[in-house]
């Protein structure tokens, strides 16, 4: 049995685990390819206009992998992983989007995850795939143990400073890398955005690349652990309601508030309801700290020549007042 994956949206948090979990159940495992022109166009046809640039993605990469004869596409609904918090409404809904928006809805495989941390290993959120996939519930409970500890092993490798596909290139080869710290005299930038932004090539135009090529050392949200960035705003009253905002939030007021960074951008998709607040609470903890901050908002037209020039500009207005 094949079962695909998109490559989109929480794949690039949670696709290490789920790719695991169907692998060690005996199943063939298809990950669609990288974001590309065909894939976007196909979301692009069949989407609202309205709906945020990433959604629009994933609903290109579901169709291709219907294309690619799999007998399922995984598409969880992403329900909680923090008490009282939620994920942003279009996860939660996703798989009644693909069933009633998109062809083949009988390829659909779905489950609630929910969790209290953002560890979502508990065999029990995918005990309802065992029937469609012929296995049992200690088969289930199984693969979802084996699966953790790779996850676990990539989310180590994150938190030592290296982007997720290179964590995830270095957890499939076993190896055992040491921390990434800035060089001296690098400029430091924090990157806020959800990981399907930053690390989606399409989205992002590589903006990774770009920061690099500018001997830029930079910091993301899942750079930190969960307990890091809870206890950001564990004394304040009130925090948004959905779970991944609340990281960013909680990375960039971290940030904001050590001399972690030089500089902070937000990268933003067109369409992100939950971003309008986030960017306004960095830009004014921005003013308050003296901290640059710029907002990258892209969608499927942002041109890289246009990303590139207003990166570059940002990195060396940093480098100027530093070296001042
Ligand atoms: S958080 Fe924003 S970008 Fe992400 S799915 Fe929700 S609306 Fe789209």
């Amino acid at each position: 049995m094949k079962i695909g994956i998109p490559r989109a949206l929480l794949y690039f948090y949670y696709g290490p685990f789920w790719e695991s979990f169907f692998k060690r159940l005996g199943l063939n495992v298809v990950i669609s390819d990288s974001t590309n022109k065909a894939i976007i166009n196909r979301g692009i046809k069949v989407a609202v206009p309205e709906i945020c640039v990433p959604i629009k993605i994933l609903a290109g990469h579901y169709l291709t992998l219907a294309q690619q004869n799999v007998d399922y596409i995984f598409v969880p609904r992403m329900v909680s992983i923090r008490k009282r918090q939620f994920f942003c409404p279009k996860f939660m809904g996703l798989p009644d989007m693909v069933k009633h928006s998109l062809n083949f809805k009988e390829k659909i495989l779905t489950c609630d995850v929910v969790s209290d941390n953002s560890n979502i290993s508990n065999y029990r959120n995918y005990l309802p795939l065992a029937e469609k996939l012929g296995k049992t519930k200690k088969d289930i409970k199984i693969a979802a143990q084996e699966a953790e500890k790779d996850w676990l092993q990539f989310r180590k490798f994150t938190q030592l400073g290296y982007p997720a596909p290179k964590a995830y290139e270095l957890m499939v080869k076993g190896l055992n890398p040491v921390k990434i710290n800035p060089k001296p005299g690098q400029i430091r930038i924090g990157l806020l955005g959800y990981v399907y932004n930053m690390y989606d090539p399409y989205i992002s135009l590589g903006i990774f690349d770009i920061l690099q090529e500018n001997n830029v050392h930079v910091t993301t949200f899942d750079m930190f652990s969960e307990n890091e960035l809870r206890n950001v705003t564990g004394n304040m009253s009130k925090v948004l309601f959905w779970t991944f905002s609340n990281y960013l939030l909680e990375a960039g007021l971290h940030l904001f508030n050590s001399d972690q960074v030089d500089g902070i951008i937000h990268l933003t998709a067109f369409g992100c309801g939950p971003d309008s607040f986030l960017g306004k609470l960095f830009e004014l903890e921005s003013e308050k700290k003296g901290i640059p901050f710029m907002t990258v908002r892209v969608d499927e037209h942002t041109g890289e020549n246009h990303l590139v020039t207003r990166v570059e500009a940002f990195t060396d207005m940093l480098k100027r007042s530093k070296a001042v």
